[in-house]
């Protein structure tokens, strides 16, 4: 008991290594779903942004629901991109490579500068978080739209 306050008392005295605010809670009721833009997106695409990217974490966290048929434009990110599938199912694809399925459970890395896309399948629902790494202020780059012969491949 003595050696668990001793240590407490030392954490204590070095105090926090930033001066920023020590917990931040994004709480829900505060954040607005949108309707993705169809100049980024196919179909019918709701994003939440969830937590906005700081010097400490790096990255921003946004919640991403494609319904049926919905998928990105073809973009890259700089520094990367990861999805944490966490409802239905839906297709990955790297340009150049077979188009993948994911699923509710799954996580997805994107290395910095693929090309790739993702989305629901054609016939169901699919919604992952994702966390896009930032580089000088920006975590995408968006090229053209995933046709519907390059979607249904
Ligand atoms: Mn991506």
């Amino acid at each position: 008991m003595k050696k668990t306050i001793a240590i407490a008392a030392t954490l204590s005295a070095l105090g926090s290594p930033v001066a920023a605010e020590g917990i931040i809670i994004s709480e829900n009721s505060s954040r607005k779903s949108m309707l993705a833009s169809k100049e980024q997106f196919t179909g019918t695409v709701f994003v939440e942004p969830m937590f906005d990217a700081n010097e400490q974490n790096g990255h921003s966290t946004g919640l991403v629901t494609f319904t049926p048929g919905a998928r990105t434009a073809w973009h890259s990110h700089p520094r990367g991109q990861l999805l944490i599938i966490t409802e239905g199912a839906g297709w990955v694809q790297e340009d150049g490579a077979e188009k993948r399925n994911v699923k509710a459970g799954d996580v997805v890395w994107f290395a910095p500068g693929i090309r790739h896309w993702h989305g629901a399948t054609d016939t169901t629902l699919m919604r992952h978080i994702a966390l896009s790494y930032m580089e000088n202020g920006t975590n995408v780059a968006w090229s053209d739209q995933v046709t519907d012969e390059q979607f249904l491949d």
